[in-house]
């Protein structure tokens, strides 16, 4: 299907950073010619410079060793070859869930992640992504715990265009979800977007608020919700992957959000995210604006990193 948001250019430009400091490395070492010790060593620890993350590099990098040595493999070139393949391969372990055959709108995502990682604006890239595919979206301000994100919400429903469901700070987020999804029934809204409080409380006062928000949407409609994206900031490399452990304990996750990728040069993240957690990427930010927002594309990607 043609999506506006497929956007090899734009991933490749996010990459940059990465790229640069990757790629150096890498011709560095394909250069030297040889396959031998001193080049797996060096591979492991460029790979662990982008922050592939130690299991994910050695898992890598062994796989890698038995295919050389099965292949006869000499040159340098060829092993670069089979990280494009092995890295995109690795991408390609976790799927999203298939499409929905007898579903009745609106299609409900919630979306999950600590306070600043950039979930307010990727809510609102979200929804404009839906919107420039004529669909109706509804926002539902259900981080009641922060004012302020309440009134960030109202703001990006307007410019976005999609109207807001909002009760007062401090307010039940299961009575705001189960609000917007009866607005959005009644208005013909194709997809409802709930926000969720950011705060990293105690895991079990963040497992119970996602239930009980999932719970009183259940009551309308016993598959919502049909997805739970979680919002992951780049730059934190390894740091957002504990996070990312914790959420994926106090929820189940059908996607990622990965922002930010403009602004690290350690994209290598993506790898180790995907390989520990076993939750796709679906989008990326890449940069402030609200058209900076892209489909993750596992093949543009890797080709982002090397090209
Ligand atoms: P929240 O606290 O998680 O809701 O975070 P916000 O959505 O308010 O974003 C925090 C900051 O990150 C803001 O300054 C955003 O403009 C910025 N931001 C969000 N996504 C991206 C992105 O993909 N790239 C860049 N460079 N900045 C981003």
């Amino acid at each position: 299907m043609f999506s506006l948001f497929r956007r090899p250019q734009q991933i490749k430009a996010s990459l940059t950073k990465t790229r640069t400091s990757f790629l150096t490395r890498l011709t560095a070492l394909v250069a030297r010619n040889e396959v031998d010790e001193e080049f797996w060593i060096s591979l492991e620890e460029m790979l662990i410079g982008a922050d592939v993350g130690t299991t994910t590099t050695i898992e890598l990098v062994d796989k890698m060793r038995v295919r050389a040595d099965k292949e006869h493999v000499r040159q340098t070139a060829r092993v670069q070859e089979m990280l494009k393949e092995e890295l995109l391969a690795l991408l390609q372990t976790a799927q999203p869930p298939p499409p929905l055959s007898n579903f009745s709108p609106p299609y409900v995502v919630l979306v999950v992640g600590v306070n600043g990682s950039g979930k307010t604006t990727s809510i609102a890239k979200l929804a404009h992504y839906y919107r420039a595919q004529n669909k109706k979206v509804l926002l539902a301000a259900a981080d009641t715990f922060r004012a302020a994100a309440i009134d960030q919400l109202k703001i990006w429903g307007q410019r976005v265009g999609a109207d807001v469901i909002a009760h007062q700070p401090g307010a039940d987020p299961g009575a705001v979800a189960f609000d917007a999804w009866q607005a959005a029934r009644a208005r013909n809204v194709d997809y409802v977007i709930v926000d969720t409080a950011g705060r990293l409380q105690t895991k079990f006062n963040l497992m119970k608020e996602l239930e009980k928000i999932a719970r009183v949407l259940q009551k309308n409609d016993p598959l919502a919700p049909h997805e739970t994206f979680l919002v992951l900031d780049a730059v934190t490399g390894q740091n957002g992957l504990q996070q990312a452990r914790e959420f994926k304990k106090a929820t189940p996750l059908t996607g990622l959000i990965l922002t930010k990728l403009d602004g690290t040069a350690k994209g290598g993240v993506v790898f180790a995210i995907v390989k520990e957690l076993q939750v796709p990427i679906r989008f990326v930010g890449t940069g402030e604006t609200l058209d900076d927002w892209a489909e993750f594309d596992a093949q543009e990607f890797v080709a982002g990193l090397f090209e």
